[in-house]
């Protein structure tokens, strides 16, 4: 969709650079292949937005924006203003910044409601005498990235049910935090955590980083009353991979920008530039004017693709998965008769990497399924993991 041609394309287009004399050198350095120069193997993305894969490539509209700003400057506070004013627009939420990814939107907001916009309670962070030190979360929510709520310093409660929720709420509480994915393991579902963070009087911030598509849900959560959202940027909405979008309560985001760059404090690392901040606009901008249900169908077609060429094969079976909150998009699965095809899924994973070209099948891959997601594959993809699959399949054939 978007190789190397449209690319140098926009970028010799770019009036700045050729004005600037850059043209000619930054064209050059795109010529190199520095992944190669490395050795680091580039490969078909058959797994989806995993960050440790580098996720998902940003459209070619997304890296001519964010080209035309590398050689200027601009004031950094006033382009989050900004760039948070537009986003807050076109997501019908009350305010809005780009963070370094939904990890920090979640550490920036907390920080955030933990010292709203007192300048001393800022500096002492993450020391937390005399301040909010408790953030309340469904034992069946607890994940490995509320890591990132609880590097501000603050414990988690763990509750289970609405009494015990209100019986844990106490001055000391923070914000309460609802991971969306789990909503179905929890005794309270989401439309619950709003109504009681607003009897409580205590905000409620939901991490929904990966649960776009569908498009809606980048103001459904706000709409339903959340007083935080958390999304990824370099996931479903393609935007930078290290940029993040937190929406919601202007005051709260407020607080969040004076804990963060470039306003100092304990989550100053969690940097933005203007880069990330116009790429992540822009990114945004283009997911909502997407066909949806055409990628919707593209998607579909390409599970198809090679789940019709894998069924040729002897003692294939095959499902097609689609999670019903995060990663709302289809995943393919196979399995088969290990007497016939003598090869773990696992085994058939590493030889797909390993094979020429390299395909990374999903992570989601386990001892009786072999998984795809097909959404980060570029055109034609879909075929050569089509074709590569049925040879590991028919190599490894008594
Ligand atoms: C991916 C993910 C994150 C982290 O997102 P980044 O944008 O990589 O920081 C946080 N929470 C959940 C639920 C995620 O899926």
């Amino acid at each position: 969709m978007f190789g190397r041609r449209p690319f140098l394309e926009a970028l010799a287009s770019t009036p700045i650079l050729s004005s600037l004399g850059l043209a000619a050198p930054a064209a050059a350095a795109v010529k190199r292949d520095v992944f190669k120069e490395l050795g680091v193997r580039t490969f078909i993305n058959a797994a989806g937005t995993y960050t440790a894969l580098t996720a998902s490539t940003m459209p070619p509209e997304v890296i001519a924006a964010m080209q035309t700003c590398w050689p200027q400057y601009v004031n950094l506070n006033e382009l989050q203003t900004k760039v948070g004013e537009r986003l807050a627009q076109l997501l019908k939420c009350e305010a809005a910044m780009v963070t370094s990814g939904a990890a920090g939107a979640l550490s920036v907001g907390t920080a955030g409601c933990i010292t709203g916009t007192n300048r001393d309670a800022i500096r002492s962070l993450p020391d937390l005498t005399g301040l909010k030190s408790e953030v309340i979360m469904q034992k069946s929510h607890r994940f490995g990235y509320d890591h990132a709520v609880r590097a501000t310093g603050v414990k988690i409660v763990e509750i289970e049910t609405e009494a015990e929720l209100e019986a844990a709420a106490n001055p000391k509480t923070a914000m309460m935090l609802f991971f969306n994915d789990a909503e179905p393991k929890g005794k309270i579902d989401g439309a619950g955590w709003v109504r009681l963070g607003k009897k409580l009087g205590i905000p409620s911030f939901v991490d929904a980083a990966a649960d776009t598509p569908p498009v809606e849900n980048l103001w459904k959560y706000t709409g339903m009353g959340y007083d935080l959202v958390a999304f990824s940027g370099g996931k479903g909405i393609r935007g930078p991979q290290s940029a993040g979008l937190l929406l919601g309560r202007k005051d709260l985001i407020e607080a969040a920008r004076l804990n963060t760059s470039p306003n100092g404090s304990l989550t100053r690392g969690m940097k933005v530039n203007k880069e990330e901040m116009v790429g992540m606009l822009v990114a945004v901008e283009r997911f909502l004017k997407l066909d949806h249900a055409a990628e919707r169908r593209e998607w579909d077609r390409r599970a198809d693709v090679i789940r019709k060429a894998a069924m040729k094969v002897k003692s294939v079976n095959s499902e097609i998965v689609v999670p019903p909150i995060a990663n709302n998009v289809p995943h393919l699965k196979l399995k088969w008769d290990p007497a016939v095809i003598k090869l773990t899924p696992q085994e058939a994973m590493k030889k797909l990497r390993e094979g020429t070209p390299s395909i990374e099948a999903c992570p989601m891959t386990d001892r009786e399924w072999l998984a795809f997601g097909v959404w980060m594959m570029k055109p034609g993809d879909a075929e050569v993991v089509a074709r590569r699959t049925v040879q590991v399949l028919k190599a490894a054939m008594a």
